[in-house]
């Protein structure tokens, strides 16, 4: 690996310029030497000769030009490219407000062959734009490779779609009580009958679905994800019902939201992250997710093209829900879900009303409303996999 990048960049005839070629015309821009770690590119300099820009982003540095969009960490050798996070050959460098990046970035990340956007000549330190940029590939389109050939059924939709539907809590974590619900149901009753009436509306539309359970049973929540969410899943889906403590006025709290896997951004955010990460322990001994890693896993998954999929698909949650929800539309939210760290696919953790107020917990617990919302629900899938079918046939296009 280190020899074809010392090929790669020629260090024998280095120019000690980094030539960059664009319909715009060429631009030089000169290299440095840290500390003989070998030559580093001005990253603001590289923006402006890819007609991109770099901005601060929490902890990363992103340089976003029209053929890419990139994340450094730092004093570290990380980039995250939308699709992978890798190791470039050598650290990244802050000094004052510029960051300086190891010259392996533009020979083998920019130029890399499969992103089609630069090619690169490593004697004469030149990175041309070929003629026709083409946009990035995201991983979502990698598991559609070879799917033109997949039928679309009546809906519209490719055949061929996977979601992983999760009924909150189970066996002997029961959620939280129910405190509106009839006696005795609680909120893994509700999850449960309405994740399933979810399974059978999305089988009559023609996705194929997978249950983390379908019985009145415990299942760990840091398996939940990985164990029935694998590559062939387009989504997550955790249902889940909301519910707050005893204070003043409590009862009137109603309504519905979709989360996805981010930082909490409001107290209450957090509130019901810590809610339903509580059921962790209720998991038996082999259970393998520790929730202070967690600032840890987001730091690795904020980049994450997953994370923008989910954004979306807790979007149409919320936009589906607010037709037969009476409660008000509390929109998509971000926390620090523990069920949803060990999803390597997209995901979204939905609450789907307050069992702590009356008018929610009726429509929850009755059979007409369960429906309505199962409906409401897989109808939000359909229309996320149509946009998921709808990218990867844009991304399709530039595999030919
Ligand atoms: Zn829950």
């Amino acid at each position: 690996m280190i020899a074809a990048w010392l090929a790669l960049i020629g260090a024998a005839v280095w120019p000690g310029q980094l030539q960059v070629s664009t319909a715009q015309g060429l631009k030089r821009i000169d290299l440095i030497q840290w500390q003989g770690e070998g030559p580093l590119v001005p990253l603001g300099a590289l923006a402006r000769a890819l007609s991109g820009t770099v901005v601060n982003e929490g902890n990363w540095v992103v340089l976003d030009a029209p053929t890419g969009h990139f994340r450094f960490l730092p004093e570290s050798p990380l980039v995250h490219d939308g699709t992978r996070l890798l190791a470039l050959p050598a650290t990244t460098h802050r000094r004052g407000d510029s960051l300086y990046i190891p010259l392996a970035f533009v020979a083998e990340v920019l130029a890399d062959p499969a992103r089609k956007a630069w090619s690169w000549s490593p004697g004469t330190g030149l990175l041309a734009q070929r003629t026709e940029p083409t946009p990035l590939v995201v991983p979502l389109s990698r598991k559609s490779v070879g799917a033109d050939s997949r039928s679309r059924l009546q809906n519209g939709l490719k055949a061929g779609h996977h979601i992983t539907i999760d009924a909150g809590h189970g066996g002997t974590d029961p959620g939280n009580p129910g405190l509106y619900f009839p006696r005795g149901v609680r909120e893994k009753d509700v999850t449960l009958a309405v994740a399933l009436k979810v399974r059978s509306e999305l089988e009559r539309r023609g996705v194929s679905v997978t249950m983390t359970r379908t019985t009145d049973t415990l299942i760990n929540l840091g398996q939940r994800a990985p164990r029935y969410c694998r590559a062939e899943c387009d989504l997550f889906v955790s249902i889940h019902v909301n519910s707050l403590e005893k204070r003043p006025g409590y009862t009137a709290v109603r309504g519905f939201e979709t989360y996805f896997l981010g930082e909490a951004r409001t107290t209450d955010a957090a509130r019901v992250a810590r809610m339903e990460n509580d059921a962790i322990r209720y998991n038996t001994a082999s259970e393998d997710v520790d929730v202070s890693d967690l600032a840890y896993i987001l730091k690795d998954m904020q980049s994450n093209e997953f994370l923008r999929a989910s954004a979306r698909a807790a979007e149409y949650m919320q936009s589906m829900l607010v037709e037969v929800e009476s409660g008000p539309d509390k929109g998509v939210k971000s926390a620090g879900f523990a069920v949803l760290t060990t999803a390597r696919r997209p995901s979204v953790l939905v609450e789907i009303g307050y069992a702590t107020n009356p008018a929610d917990a009726r429509m929850m617990s009755s059979n007409s409303g369960q429906d309505r919302i199962a409906e409401a629900l897989a109808n939000a899938i359909v229309n996320y996999l149509k946009w998921y079918d709808r990218l990867t046939a844009d991304t399709q296009t530039v595999d030919h």
